[in-house]
């Protein structure tokens, strides 16, 4: 829904009012009013904010006003268009959030921040946005993420490995150990 406003026109397709809201300073519901993880009160101050390495989203950390715990938020544009298409040929729209369950589960215990995991969900999705204009395959995903598993954290790479590449066998499974392990000695 394009449209002409205050600013020429909206280059995220947002309704009038999406579009003012995001732009003009002060007018964001985001500022205030999240529900505190802890306490469920809504009364909360921003205590930073910072526009991600890539520009594509704003972080906010934020002080519950009610019982004083930290935490963060993260503001960006919703919806990206790209579909992905599985293998048996079926669609579905990529999700930002589902990508980031992944990456949770793989780096379970794992010495991986939640801002990393963050930050390469995020850049997932930026590369998907960037080379694809409608559909990927779901494997062009699934290799882009293990990509960058395999330099954050060998374990969580298995992992991840392990339930993409659906491994049939022990064998599979330590054929893909002794590779990553091998272009890890290699280094
Ligand atoms: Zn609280």
């Amino acid at each position: 829904m394009v449209h002409e406003g205050l600013f020429g026109y909206c280059q995220y397709s947002l309704n009038i009012n999406q579009c003012l809201s995001f732009l003009v300073p002060g007018s964001r519901e985001e500022e205030s009013g999240m529900l505190c993880p802890y306490c469920n009160e809504n009364d909360d101050r921003v205590v930073n904010s910072r526009t991600s390495v890539n520009g594509s989203a704003v972080k906010r950390r934020r002080e519950c006003l009610n019982c004083g715990r930290r935490y963060t938020t993260y503001e960006r544009i919703e919806d990206t268009a790209i579909r992905i298409v599985k293998k048996d040929g079926s669609r579905e729209n990529f999700s930002r959030s589902k990508l980031l369950e992944g990456l949770n589960r793989a780096c379970h215990k794992r010495p991986v921040s939640a801002d990393v995991l963050e930050e390469t969900a995020e850049e997932v999705e930026q590369q998907l946005t960037r080379h694809y204009e409608n559909e990927v395959p779901s494997n062009v995903v699934g290799e882009m993420v293990m990509e960058r598993l395999k330099e954050l954290d060998h374990v969580a790479f298995i992992r991840f490995a392990s339930v993409y590449r659906e491994f049939k066998d022990i064998r599979d499974f330590l054929e893909q150990a002794d590779i990553i392990l091998g272009e890890k000695g290699e280094k």
